[in-house]
């Protein structure tokens, strides 16, 4: 992870060079950004820096609306010599973890389960767990942008058990039911 005088120059500075690398989640208002992020930039004193939009989350922070940081590039960090840790999330993006559990993620990985938590804790800032569901939103989300296919349809398409399921995930996650933030996105994009 890098430093906070780094990230905070790249930060006042919208690098893009550092998109995907940090991410800033600002105290005040419970959102967290990309470096690039268009929107008024917060003080200083109210920003903290995370390495991943998974460990954002996990410590409640919500995905800006504007510069969409659950959709950024997954940290490079992890890339390179980190092939478990990618493979791993290769699986879980393909919903590996969407109706078993962490033991036969491990068994498909060859190491065993305590070794996979300790591998995400370290290279994603969060569980296995916590990085399947936020796989599931970011396709939902993707769905809810793209498609007119009923909530209920994008709940089972993005991997959740059930429609309730997946309400209450998206309503603690981004605050709003999916058919608001639906109405929402393409009014931000129109
Ligand atoms: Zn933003």
């Amino acid at each position: 992870m890098l430093d906070f005088d780094t990230c905070n120059a790249a930060r006042l500075r919208r690098d893009p060079a550092y998109d995907g690398l940090f991410f800033t989640a600002v105290r005040t208002t419970r959102i967290y950004c990309r470096p690039v992020c268009p929107a008024k930039q917060p003080l200083t004193k109210n920003v903290i820096y995370y390495p991943s939009a998974p460990a954002a989350e996990r410590a409640g922070y919500r995905p800006c609306l504007r510069c969409r940081p659950e959709t950024a590039p997954f940290c490079p960090a992890w890339n390179g010599a980190k092939t478990t840790v990618e493979r791993a999330l290769r699986l879980i993006e393909g919903g590996a973890l969407n109706n078993a559990g962490v033991g036969e993620l491990a068994d498909r990985l060859g190491i065993g389960q305590r070794h996979v938590s300790r591998l995400f804790q370290r290279y994603v800032g969060a569980s296995p767990l916590q990085t399947a569901r936020t796989f599931r939103l970011q396709r939902a989300k993707r769905l809810l942008n793209d498609t007119d296919l009923p909530v209920t349809e994008i709940a089972y398409r993005a991997g959740f058990r059930s429609v309730r399921r997946f309400n209450a995930t998206f309503v603690e996650i981004y605050g709003r039911p999916p058919t608001a933030l639906r109405g929402r996105s393409r009014a931000l994009d129109s």
